[in-house]
Parts: C-alpha cells; sequence; structure tokens
C-alpha cells in the first residue's frame, strides 16, 4: 500500500496541479480525496476535472455540498457565503451532478482505513476535530487501524495506543499495528498552518509523511481578483492561515 492523500483544494488549480505533479514523480497506488474540490477559489470546474483525471477514490466536503445546495451556508463566515455563491453560478450542470455522485465517507476495508471529510462520528454535521477530547470521543466511532480526514486544513497525526495515552506529529510519523491513528492530510488549495505551501500527505504501511508543494500562488490570487472573490480569501493565501 501507497497512497497519496488530498484534501480542501477549494478550487486552486495551480496547487492541485503542483501537488499532481509531486505526486506523480513518486510511486503511489493511488491518489485518495477527501473532499472541498470546490469553494473559495477561481476554478471549481478545471479542479473537478483533474480531481476526476486522477484519483481513485473522491468525496464530497461542505463547500461542496453547499454549491450543489445540499447544506445550508448560514453558519459560513461572511467570505466563505460569497465564495460558495460565486462557485454556484460557476459550476457547470455537469459538475453539479458529479458532485452529487461523491459520498461523504468512505470504508476502504481491505485497508482497514476509513476516509471522512469531516469527522467520523457525524459525518454531515461537519464537526471539526481540534483537540485530543474531539480525537478520543471519535476513536469510539470507527474500528479501522487508520481514519483519514481533512475539513480543518491542519495537517496532524494523533496516534492512539492501546493503553489509551494518545501521540501527536506534524511532520511524519511512524505507523504501527497495535496503535490506532487518525491522519488529517492538511489542505491543498488553502493551508492555514502558517505556512502557503500545498500540503498533502504520502501513506505507506509503517510511515506518512506531510509533503509541501511550492506553486504560482501569484496566478491563483490574480485570477481570484479578476472573479471578484473577497480580498480576504486572497491574501490568507500569501499567509498559510
Ligand atoms: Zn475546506
Amino acid at each position: 500500500m501507497r497512497y497519496a492523500v488530498i484534501s480542501d483544494v477549494h478550487a486552486n488549480l495551480e496547487a492541485l496541479e503542483a501537488v499532481i505533479k509531486d505526486i506523480k514523480r513518486r510511486k503511489v497506488k493511488e491518489i485518495l480525496f477527501l473532499g472541498d474540490a470546490v469553494g473559495y477559489g477561481p476554478n471549481p470546474n478545471e479542479c473537478l476535472k483533474v480531481l476526476s483525471d486522477n484519483c481513485g477514490v473522491l468525496l464530497a466536503g461542505n463547500h461542496d455540498w453547499a454549491a450543489i445546495g445540499l447544506t445550508e451556508i448560514d453558519y459560513f463566515n461572511e467570505y466563505a457565503k460569497a465564495a460558495i455563491l460565486w462557485t454556484r453560478k460557476a459550476l457547470t450542470e455537469k459538475n453539479r451532478k458529479l458532485l452529487k455522485t461523491f459520498p461523504i465517507i468512505k470504508d476502504m476495508k481491505n485497508e482497514n482505513m476509513l476516509l471522512v471529510h469531516s469527522t467520523p462520528k457525524e459525518p454531515e454535521a461537519w464537526h471539526y476535530l481540534f483537540t485530543l477530547w474531539d480525537a478520543e470521543i471519535n476513536f469510539h466511532y470507527f474500528d479501522e487501524w487508520l481514519c483519514l480526514i481533512g475539513h480543518s486544513h491542519l495537517p496532524f497525526v494523533i496516534e492512539r495506543l492501546p493503553s489509551g495515552e494518545m501521540l501527536t506529529f506534524n511532520k511524519e510519523a511512524a505507523l504501527k499495528k497495535n496503535d490506532r491513528y487518525i491522519i488529517n492530510c492538511g489542505s491543498t488549495g488553502q493551508p492555514r498552518d502558517r505556512d502557503p505551501k500545498a500540503c498533502y500527505a504520502l501513506l505507506s504501511e509503517d510511515r506518512m509523511e506531510f509533503v509541501r508543494v511550492e506553486y504560482d500562488r501569484e496566478k491563483t490570487q490574480k485570477k481570484m481578483r479578476e472573479a471578484g472573490l473577497p480580498l480576504q480569501l486572497i491574501e490568507r493565501l500569501s499567509r498559510g492561515t
């Protein structure tokens, strides 16, 4: 098993293409996508094409559901809301239908992994998993060895030992058969851990690491300005917040 795991592309085509290019230099069995193809960025249709062409698993996130009217946007902040309204107009009918086919959770039994955009506990409630307490609760809602998530745009690994003790990692981690893990693969299109480089995770039987990739951020930001997307969303790409 060797997978690349990507999430939260958010219609950032330059970041997605740079990540796919980096992944192709490595020997991976499959690319797994954990949701939020659209929202925030200027290229929702183009990103859906690249994702469909390259990923073996495609999940939907809350922004994808919001863009096709499957979830409320009342709880979105004003910038996210503005971007979703822009995305609804930009999406082609074909891509609207395509997004409806993406599940929000997938059990990869053959690999003993659960994939979900938000949390195993209540995937459709779009909760965030930030703390070790959140993790402790969620470890009781799946049986698999690994749970791969996205949503918060923060890359981390939480390892739970049989004793219940938990350890965290944010660059790489050894994966042990007797422990269980929740892994957030970070965000390709809008990182929020103060590193503006695109992020994804590489996963093998006994190890995982986060990979950071430079991309042409200015090109993405120029397209966002031309599309009239909120300035705050444009500027945060430079900060990685
Ligand atoms: Zn997201």
